[in-house]
């Protein structure tokens, strides 16, 4: 393909992160890359959650976390505390954390403790205590650790997603994307089915060689004019509404996302440097938009409170082909899994910059174009694996949606249940996630959390009291060489104010 011009419309996040990224590879080989935005359609506007891969799109870009972080409201985040999820004892509540260099240290104790517990030995193998981020997170501290602490702990952000947009557009307009306002009415398709043209409402046409439908979840290029096919992921995701609604912040400010399992979903917990950012995610199949808002409410004591609500609907699933004839769908055209693991703007910048390097390494023919949709592909595939093993391994049967939730095991996929079963019969998990070839989704340290914070074992199995050399390390040193390292940590919402102000 010889794509010189290149028209992204869509200024969401998914817009200006893609802008952003081929602007740093394209403009200087002279690539002109515009970028429209409807006057009339405005953006999502949640999203506030990432994963660690946003800092490396920030640090790819050479743009500092003193100059995004305070334009955007932005907090550091640890990782997710998991609550409600499961009833059985001692797991009400799970962290799953982001990575840390220390984790060398301790993960392989966890990992040995999980493997006994699920071998009958009466051990303890709940996540929490293994980790430096989940210590990290439970004390409000910010995983930047003094000068001297040698350790790296993994971190993402919260942020204000309009905020995060604003500041996003005006760096790629300083770049060198050319910024329009219009308002796309139709596609115009040349012989061979590629897109031509875009008309607007307006009267006017763009031409491009190249398009990327960051259209949202009308999904304008890539659905409806290109007729690009959507897999919904609606069998084993049952959730596809949402409502969002804001509360202040308070003295302090966590390093966590919480996430709770509610009657019909999961309300998420988002703390931002000026307010904390709530919302359900449910399924409108087992509960009304406003019982959902009723019971949001109701559990953050707003129930008379007069505060902007934003009620949403969401289409879960991806496009068979994320690049179909000259477009690339990116972001919610071109699928969405639920934000219980907050993945969506992770999956945009992968989408966005293997595109990039594949181009770079002159991989732009019709072979690569399918090695690039299978790779996307699967890799939507194993976050919606992880995401659904949540409700598989739920032990909450309250409402008709848990029951419907956790009754069928048939609805998962091949993966999810070799992995499961491998869990059920102490294998080797870290050998598992390799083998199978999903690592790059989730770790196996990824899968240990889940399993066994969400009390996944064996049931049939008698516990027995662990033998000296299954007892193999001491609590006693673990919680205390956790806590000595977490004394290398400043109050999260201290760093904050002394760092970005
Ligand atoms: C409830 C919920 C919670 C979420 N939480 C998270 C999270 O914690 N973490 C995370 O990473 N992601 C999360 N997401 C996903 C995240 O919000 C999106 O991935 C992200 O905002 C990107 O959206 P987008 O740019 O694809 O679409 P949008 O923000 O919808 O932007 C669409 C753009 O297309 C333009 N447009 C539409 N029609 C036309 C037209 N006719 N002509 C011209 N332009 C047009 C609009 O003007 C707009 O600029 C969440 C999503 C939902 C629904």
């Amino acid at each position: 393909m010889n794509a010189k011009q290149v028209l992204i419309v869509g200024g969401g996040t998914a817009g200006w992160m893609t802008a952003l990224i081929m602007a740093r590879s394209w403009i200087k080989l002279g690539f002109e890359i515009s970028l429209l935005e409807s006057p009339d359609v405005g953006i999502i506007g949640v999203g506030e959650g990432s994963t660690p891969a946003l800092k490396q799109f920030f640090d790819k870009l050479d743009i500092k976390e003193e100059e995004w972080m305070p334009e955007c409201n932005a907090t550091y985040k640890c990782g997710i505390s998991f609550d409600n999820w499961s009833t059985k004892p001692g797991c009400e509540s799970y962290f799953h954390p982001f990575a840390s260099t220390m984790d060398m240290h301790t993960l392989k104790f966890f990992i040995h403790n999980a493997r006994m517990r699920v071998s009958g030995v009466n051990v303890y193998a709940h996540p929490n205590r293994f980790f430096l981020s989940a210590q990290i997170a439970e004390k409000n501290l910010s995983p930047i650790a003094h000068y001297n602490f040698p350790f790296d702990v993994l971190y993402g952000y919260h942020f204000d997603a309009v905020l995060l947009g604003q500041f996003l557009k005006k760096k790629a307009i300083a770049m060198g994307i050319e910024y329009r306002v219009g308002h796309l009415q139709d596609v115009i398709l040349n012989e061979s089915g590629d897109i031509e043209s875009i008309k607007l409402d307006d009267g006017d046409s763009i031409g491009a060689d190249f398009f990327v439908d960051c259209t949202g979840f009308r999904s304008l290029l890539s659905q409806q004019a290109l007729k690009t096919p959507f897999k919904s992921f609606s069998n084993n995701l049952f959730n596809n509404a949402a409502v969002a609604m804001p509360t202040a912040i308070g003295d302090l400010i966590p390093s966590q996302t919480v996430s709770t399992a509610l009657k019909h979903g999961w309300a998420w917990k988002i703390p931002l440097t000026n307010r904390v950012g709530n919302g359900y995610v449910y399924s409108s199949d087992f509960c009304s938009a406003d019982d959902a808002e009723f019971e949001l409410r109701e559990r953050l004591g707003l129930l008379d409170a007069d505060v902007p609500v934003c009620h949403l609907k969401m289409k879960i699933g991806q496009v068979e082909k994320h690049w179909n004839h000259n477009c690339l769908a990116v972001g919610l055209s071109q699928g969405f899994i639920e934000p219980l693991e907050a993945t969506a703007l992770f999956l945009v910048q992968q989408t966005a910059a293997i595109f990039v390097e594949m181009f770079e390494a002159g991989k732009f023919t019709a072979e690569y174009r399918d090695k690039f949709n299978k790779r996307i592909y699967d890799h939507f595939e194993g976050v919606r694996d992880y995401i659904v093993t949540h409700y598989k391994t739920s032990s909450r049967s309250d409402t008709e949606y848990w029951r419907a939730n956790t009754k069928d095991q048939a609805d998962v996929s091949e993966t999810m249940k070799i992995l499961y079963s491998a869990w059920m019969n102490g294998l080797d998990i870290q050998a598992e996630v390799k083998r199978l070839r999903i690592e790059n989704y989730y770790t196996a340290p990824s899968w240990i959390c889940i399993f066994a914070g969400m009390g996944i074992f064996p049931s049939e199995k008698r516990l027995r009291a662990a033998s000296p050399g299954e007892s193999i390390f001491s609590f006693d040193n673990l919680d205390d060489f956790l806590k000595r390292c977490s004394l290398n940590f400043d109050d999260h919402k201290n760093y904050l104010e002394q760092n970005f102000k």
